[in-house]
């Protein structure tokens, strides 16, 4: 019995990623937050909430940097982790502290077909997202944090 697997990398292809096409995420959303734009690129950032133990990473040495948000500056309270890869610089994800270190959210830009395989059921921070830019028919608006309900 082989479950096949969804694989993605970084834009230098020192890190992939791999998720069995069994486990599927817990919640996908986009999020306009500030942090999101900056370390995007763009307007927000497209994410999937996975367990940790379902996600295969592997990487050339030294391949990982990590930048982690003091819990006195993020929305929660908890610091968050965001792993990136140090040779492209492509942002990877994120292990908010908030679950200690059960879940990771994943750049799902990452994954060939990623976008197809899963769309954004929640926008968050909507406050901050641009006027010239319309929300997704069907999910959910949070102003700022949605529901992850976990
Ligand atoms: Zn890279
Ligand atoms: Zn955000």
């Amino acid at each position: 019995m082989s479950s096949q697997s969804i694989s993605g990398t970084c834009l230098c292809t020192a890190t992939s990623l791999s998720i069995s096409t069994t486990a599927s995420p817990s919640l996908v959303f986009i999020c306009h937050c500030r942090d999101c734009q900056r370390l995007a690129g763009g307007t927000c950032q497209v994410v999937a909430v996975f367990n940790t133990p379902d996600i295969t990473i592997s990487k050339t040495p030294d391949a990982f940097k990590t930048y982690t948000i003091p819990g006195s500056s993020t929305h929660s309270g908890h610091d968050k982790a965001k792993v990136a890869c140090e040779r492209c610089g492509c942002t990877l994800y994120t292990i908010p502290m908030k679950w200690g270190g059960e879940k990771m959210v994943i750049r799902i830009s990452l994954f060939d077909g990623g976008f197809e395989r899963w769309k954004p059921t929640q926008e968050w921070f909507v406050k901050r997202r641009p006027a010239w830019l319309e929300a997704i028919d069907g999910a959910k608006q949070f102003d700022e944090v949605g529901g992850v309900g976990m």
